[in-house]
């Protein structure tokens, strides 16, 4: 199989079956919500942080497949992880989306989100895959603790 087309499985996989989809609207969790005007994605994230580990990450919202996916990978990829080294991951997804090189064991962390790599020929899709991404970064960046 070539490496596109199983990159494309893993996106229409977590399209039709999102993974952490739903807001719990719980006491602990962190709520972001970003629209991207360009494609019309709206996507709603939780974040729920616990002694510097992101403990879970809930998302909702309605926009493309590319979004919408994309809010699914972000929120396994990321969940389990250190604050920071879940920041990190969001930076080197961002760079990867750009076209730039990241380090190995970097691309090995991000697992399924290597499948929009190819996303970087595509510039208009750019916001529709970091979207989610990003709303996790505002969710982080404002505070570790809850209040
Ligand atoms: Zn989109």
């Amino acid at each position: 199989m070539k490496l596109e087309d199983l990159y494309r499985q893993v996106i229409m996989d977590h399209y039709k079956n999102p993974r952490n989809k739903g807001l719990v609207n719980e006491k602990g969790f962190k709520e972001v919500h970003l629209h991207n005007p360009s494609c019309g994605d709206d996507v709603t994230i939780e974040v729920k942080v616990e002694d510097g580990t992101v403990k879970s990450i809930k998302h909702d919202g309605t926009g493309c497949s590319i979004c919408c996916s994309s809010a699914s990978v972000m929120s396994e990829t990321l969940a389990g992880k250190k604050v920071d080294e879940a920041k990190d991951l969001i930076n080197d997804f961002f760079e990867m989306i750009q076209g730039n090189e990241i380090k190995e064991a970097q691309e090995e962390a991000l697992g399924e989100a290597l499948a929009y790599k190819g996303v970087s020929q595509f510039p208009a899709r750019i916001k529709c895959a970091t979207l989610a991404w990003k709303a996790c970064e505002k969710a982080l960046e404002d505070g570790d603790d809850n209040e």
